[in-house]
């Protein structure tokens, strides 16, 4: 056991200044926080141990230094470091709210309620998806901090009782994976399917592991040519503030794009892929055209998901060209925001909340109402990053006749049929696939769903009945004396919009009479 031994050492080595090294620009009040914290959990942990043989705190830590390295506040790294306190040690829910105030407490006492989700069968497996799902609409951060603890369960997944190996890596790779895709962070997304790929197809894992490998190795020469080629051509063109980079594929993802090709590996064109970074959308398009105007590029493969997001909002252009010396390269060209969205996804936008305090967002949606509606319906602000269709699942909270919605729901693919619709200002709305301006309207508010009385979709008036596209730009109208008819009920698709406008039309019967 000379690994673990040595695992041992290092582990003990971890100190407060891992974690707040990791911290993007910690303010002196984060700082104070997450080491008030860490100081707590190493007392409240000290005779607990993993079954790795490792102090249980140690756990902790690293789950706090994968929380700082989503670029999470020092509130949530807190949170991350007392997230077992409570389940496993004698501390009160009261105790962590008197010591570290009532956000950490509810935080902490979210990842608590969420416990161990067992995952067995179809029915399990839906019930844990639900719990997760409730606890998310709550409060995004507490999903954050769950998947960070996941992260580090899998990472020492081989000191396990192998029995549990096996249900942990599904569990992983069904629930736990999709969710970081679909919450677009990517980074835990590929961590955790690579992790959880050797338990589930162990023959498959080490097979792909060597064909990446010797693909990588033939190619790696031929990719740092082509890149010197292609930052000299990029100064040369005036393009400043560029990197470029290479990313390997991950296993699991290179798997499954195999199957989805009959094996045939020579059809993997993005094993190794370079990515050019800039500043600006327009400077994207210069780069593609001196890449283009120097490379052949394959026909076909050239796709814009800057003009046409992918449906989890990924943006980037992509292109595959000849690099003239028998290789073929593909190069993604985006900006350097677009890639920090695209690797951290919701927590981006979590981190950014956190800091100018939750007002910015809100503001837009409150502009946007009739100004002498009166709004009982002000949403809370720990709500508000939270994507519409996970507030929808979380609706389906009673087992027993909504568990039936649920699950087919969850079934139909869900993942895959939504769309993302943008106001006018940017903000990105996440709605199923066929929802019209009423869904939208009705997604943003229902004040302004109540009022809405006509919509523009990417500039041009559209009736209320058009199917919203990934992408469409929607303005809604409202108007004071406009409304719902029974007619909206057959063309909106949401069970938010159907309730909104349940309750409108009834309300207003009952006022007429
Ligand atoms: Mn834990």
């Amino acid at each position: 056991m000379d690994n673990l031994e040595a695992k041992k050492r290092n582990s003990a080595k971890l100190s407060l200044t891992d974690v707040i090294s990791r911290m993007w620009d910690p303010t002196p009040e984060d700082i104070l926080l997450v080491k008030k914290a860490f100081n707590y959990a190493e007392k409240a942990h000290l005779d607990h141990v993993r079954s790795s043989g490792e102090p249980y705190f140690i756990h902790l830590v690293e789950t706090a230094m994968i929380l700082a390295e989503l670029g999470m506040s020092g509130t949530t790294v807190a949170a991350g470091l007392l997230h077992d306190a409570i389940e496993d040690m004698s501390v009160t829910q009261e105790e962590i709210e008197s010591e570290f105030g009532s956000e950490i407490g509810f935080l902490v006492q979210g990842v608590t309620k969420l416990g161990s989700l067992k995952y067995k069968g179809t029915d399990r497996h839906n019930e844990s998806l639900r719990k997760l799902f409730v606890a998310m609409s709550e409060d995004i951060r507490v999903l954050l901090i769950k998947l960070a603890d996941r992260v580090h369960n899998m990472r020492t997944l081989s000191f396990v009782d192998q029995d549990k190996q096996l249900r942990i890596a599904k569990e992983t790779l069904e629930i736990y994976a999709p969710i970081a895709y679909r919450l677009g962070i990517r980074k835990l997304n590929r961590e955790l399917e690579d992790l959880a790929f050797p338990y589930i197809y162990p023959e498959e894992y080490k097979e792909i592991k060597r064909t990446r490998k010797e693909l990588h190795q033939d190619k790696l020469e031929g990719l740092e040519k082509f890149s010197r080629s292609t930052r000299k051509a990029l100064a040369k063109e005036g393009i400043i503030n560029f990197k470029t980079e290479y990313r390997v594929k991950g296993l699991y993802s290179l798997y499954k794009k195999l199957l989805r090709k009959e094996k045939d590996i020579e059809k993997i064109y993005d094993i190794n892929a370079m990515r050019v970074l800039v500043e600006t959308i327009p400077d994207c398009y210069r780069v593609l055209g001196v890449i283009h105007s120097r490379w052949r590029p394959l026909p076909k493969r050239i796709k814009d998901y800057i003009a046409f997001p992918k449906p989890n909002g990924y943006q980037g252009i992509h292109t595959t060209v000849f690099t003239g010396d028998g290789n073929i390269v593909e190069v993604q060209i985006k900006t350097y925001d677009m890639h920090k969205l695209s690797e951290f996804g919701i927590a981006s936008h979590v981190t950014y909340k956190e800091k100018t305090k939750n007002r910015d967002a809100l503001a837009w949606i409150h502009s946007l109402l009739p100004k002498d509606s009166k709004s009982n319906e002000r949403r809370k602000s720990n709500t508000a990053d939270v994507p519409q269709w996970i507030k929808e699942l979380a609706q389906y909270e009673e087992p027993g006749k909504n568990q039936k919605i649920f699950k087919e729901r969850l079934t139909s693919d869900f993942f895959n049929h939504r769309i993302f619709v943008f106001s006018p200002k940017g903000d990105v709305v996440d709605l199923p696939m066929h929802s019209t301006p009423i869904d939208f309207a009705y997604s943003i508010h229902s004040d302004i769903g109540n009022h809405l009385f006509g919509a523009r979709v990417n500039g041009k008036l559209e009736s209320l009945e058009t199917q919203l596209k990934n992408g469409d730009i929607v303005e809604i109208l409202t108007k004071e004396n406009s409304g719902p008819t029974q007619k909206w009920l057959d063309v909106a698709i949401t069970s938010l919009a159907k309730r909104n406008i349940r309750s409108e039309l009834s309300k207003r019967k009952k006022s007429k009479r």
